[in-house]
């Protein structure tokens, strides 16, 4: 804890010089930091292997460059690998940080704006402690964790924010209860609306207009519910939600600003329609397919899918569990999504990581663990650690050089001009993903507070964690 206090002041001290050096015109005064990282083999975000043994030089809050016998200021700070492996700081391609409850009623029903905000600073600081570095967050929270992250005020990864979820009525968006009456759609009855986690739009104009207030929020991307889903209420997952014209009503309100949709999506129908009408990343995408991935090559898209749909304790998710008719559908899912995994590895997609947690944040540790291993299980260690990487630094870049907020260079690869996001791990997680945290177990992992083998974890230059 006192170290975690010593970084978070360490932070704020680079915000008050970058301040200080945008205010003079004599930025020279003001010596940039550099930390050397010496001995480390490094796995970039892409290779099969790692390299030898070289050392790292960050300044500021970017690699700058990498090698041996590198000339470094007087007053360097030096980090002796050890010969450990270092890497990128993982991405959440799919996450949600304030979705904190049991099930999408329970965070309607049950969770006010208070508590909300109190426990997705906590699954913050939970996922930076545990590598995550970015983050994409992909519907329910708009831009006010991001911005107290990046000022300082708490730890945390750098925040992609879609804003609230835009989807129909009764879609995977809809959170009400049964009983809500139907003029209080957007109104003060529904709890997630207050929030700005959902918004219920069916239509060209409410879509727009839906679009534009989350881009007005600091939304960096946009989240739409194309399909119905698992964890839902009013929806089958067969649904097909949204238009083509309301997909391209999204899509051309994103396109003024030069970023992207993001859109759920399960069915093949679904996934085609997206594609077809601008939709740059798939969420979930479980029929995936050889026509699928010939559509996401000639577009430029991306997918990210949760493997825990495939996981044999699925059933044991609280939403599904406490819902017979979410039981039923997640039954019927797993049946019709059998040939996904055959298909990703066939045709190898541009696929990110996906945890798509919603709950607590001892709850979320599990899920993702469970996720990694998972995610390595099925396609094999290497393609599963550029999916928390390198792949995934792609796809959050997609938000545009006008809304990417991290728009000095690359993230999820180490070579020069990337972002400092690094870790250094005991052993190589491409032939052992447990040392990311990667557990065969999920609801029956024991607890955990971060990670043993994560010694090292650098955001922006700035250490978090070292136990070397
Ligand atoms: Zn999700």
């Amino acid at each position: 804890m006192k170290s975690n206090n010593i970084l978070i002041s360490r932070a704020i001290r680079k915000v008050v010089i970058t301040v200080a050096v945008s205010l003079s015109l004599t930025s020279a005064a003001f010596a940039t930091e550099q930390t050397l990282i010496i001995n480390v083999k490094i796995w970039d975000g892409t290779s099969k292997s790692l390299s030898k043994t070289q050392d790292v030089l960050i300044e500021g809050d970017l690699i700058k460059s990498i090698g041996k016998g590198l000339k470094v200021a007087a007053d360097v700070e030096v980090i002796n690998g050890g010969g450990r492996t270092l890497m990128p700081g993982l991405i959440e391609g799919h996450g949600h940080l304030q979705m904190n409850g049991t099930s999408l009623a329970d965070i309607e029903n049950n969770r006010n704006w208070e508590e909300l905000a109190v426990r997705s600073a906590a699954k913050a600081k939970i996922a930076l402690m545990s590598g995550f570095t970015s983050w994409r967050d992909a519907g329910g929270m708009g831009a006010g964790l991001k911005k107290s992250i990046d000022t300082g005020v708490v730890a945390g990864p750098r925040i992609y924010p879609a804003g609230a979820f835009i989807g129909p009525t009764g879609s995977h968006a809809d959170f009400r209860n049964f009983t809500a009456p139907n003029e209080t759609f957007n109104g003060p009855q529904s709890s997630g609306s207050r929030h700005g986690m959902t918004v219920t739009a069916d239509g060209v104009d409410a879509i727009k207009a839906a679009a534009r207030q989350n881009f007005m929020q600091g939304a960096t991307q946009l989240k739409i519910m194309s399909s119905g889903g698992v964890a839902s209420k009013f929806d089958p997952w067969q649904l097909d939600a949204y238009s083509a014209e309301e997909i391209r009503a999204a899509v051309e309100v994103a396109d003024a600003y030069g970023s992207y949709v993001m859109s759920h999506a399960y069915s093949k129908k679904s996934i085609m329609r997206c594609l077809e009408n601008g939709v740059k990343t798939i969420e979930h995408g479980f029929m995936f397919d050889g026509d699928i991935a010939k559509l996401m090559v000639e577009k430029g898209a991306y997918m990210t899918t949760n493997m825990h749909a495939f996981s044999p304790y699925l059933g044991e998710i609280e939403a599904i569990k406490s819902s017979p008719a979410s039981a039923r559908k997640a039954a019927s899912a797993q049946l019709a999504f059998t040939d996904y995994i055959k298909n990703v590895n066939k045709y190898q997609p541009k696929l990110a990581f996906n945890a798509d947690c919603v709950g607590f944040g001892d709850s979320c540790v599990k899920q993702t663990d469970h996720e990694i291993y998972l995610s390595a299980k099925f396609f094999g260690n290497h393609f599963a650690l550029k999916s928390l990487t390198s792949v995934a630094g792609e796809m959050v870049a997609l938000s545009g050089s006008t809304l990417n907020p991290y728009f000095k260079g690359p993230l999820g690869v180490i070579k020069a001009g990337a972002y400092a996001d690094v870790l250094l791990v005991d052993g190589n997680p491409l032939k052992d993903i447990t040392v990311i945290g990667g557990n065969e177990k999920w609801f029956d992992a024991p607890a955990r507070d971060g990670i043993k083998t994560m010694r090292v974890i650098m955001k922006g230059g700035v250490i978090y964690k070292n136990t070397l």
